[in-house]
């Protein structure tokens, strides 16, 4: 059975133009039997350059993905995701989003920013090492799960390793072991998960998000919930290295089973 894939971004994202029959055919090309679209809600993003915003036109967006199911009801199915950008700091704002829409099957919990910094840009780097910049990344992250219980799992935990000036050669994983240790103990007790996100592997990283070393830690300490997801942002990407990648790393790290996710649930699947 093909992995599926649970990150997947539309036009209904302010960085994307696919459109969302463009994602499901995709999908049924590569054989796929379920997947969930998750595009960008991003409460407090700072317009950038280029005008965007990240907010979600939730209610168009819900209608859309209610209509795609429908069209592919007897081929694929199709779960109602969201990518939430997630910061301790505004917590009643980004509560108050979930407990207005109770239609996802699946959210996941994303930081795009450090208190409202982004690290894609070289100006979060600026004035301090990139050990101290990563270390906010992560310790804004271990904040965040402290903080909310309304999403499934947490996206790509080592995102900002990705924009670094010295790219991957800046992390080392035993600067941030404790910080990591904190962040997967709190993401296993709260009944959460975590994705391998192999958004990473076409954006010239060898590794998928998180670092294998992190993959290791959350299944040493006994962390089971576990989706898969390209971030595909174009029709191409999607499914990205899942067969080559994403299902070795997940078997030799020891697991047996990943996720999806119905109206919040885990479902577990044999890999
Ligand atoms: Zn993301
Ligand atoms: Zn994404």
């Amino acid at each position: 059975m093909k992995l599926c894939d649970h990150h997947l971004h539309s036009e209904f994202s302010d960085d994307s133009e696919t459109k969302l029959t463009d994602i499901a055919e995709q999908a049924l090309y590569l054989g796929m039997s379920e997947i969930c679209i998750t595009d960008h809600h991003d409460i407090d993003y700072p317009k950038d350059e280029e005008g965007h915003t990240f907010l979600l036109d939730t209610s168009r967006y819900i209608s859309a993905v209610r209509k795609l199911q429908e069209q592919y009801k007897d081929k694929l199915t199709i779960r109602l995701g969201v990518e939430l950008g997630l910061m301790s700091h505004i917590a009643d704002k980004i509560i108050a989003y979930t407990d207005k829409y109770h239609d996802f099957d699946f959210i996941i919990g994303s930081s795009h920013l450090v208190y409202g910094k982004d690290p894609y840009y070289p100006a979060y780097y600026e004035g301090r090492s990139e050990k101290e910049a990563l270390l906010e990344y992560f310790e804004s992250i271990l904040a965040n799960v402290q903080t909310f219980d309304n999403y499934s799992i947490y996206g790509h935990l080592d995102y900002a390793v990705r924009y670094c000036p010295s790219g991957e050669a800046a992390f080392r994983f035993s600067d941030y072991g404790d910080v990591f240790e904190a962040i997967l103990k709190t993401i296993i007790e709260h009944g959460k998960g975590i994705e391998i996100n192999t958004g990473s592997l076409y954006k010239n990283m060898t590794y998928a998000h998180p670092h294998p070393e992190i993959l290791k830690l959350y299944k040493e300490l006994g962390g089971e919930i576990i989706t898969i997801g390209s971030d595909a942002h174009v029709p191409k990407y999607i499914g990205y290295d899942f067969e080559t990648y994403a299902r070795d790393i997940l078997t030799a790290t020891g697991f047996h089973y990943y996720c999806t996710f119905e109206q919040m649930k885990p479902v577990f699947h044999k890999l």
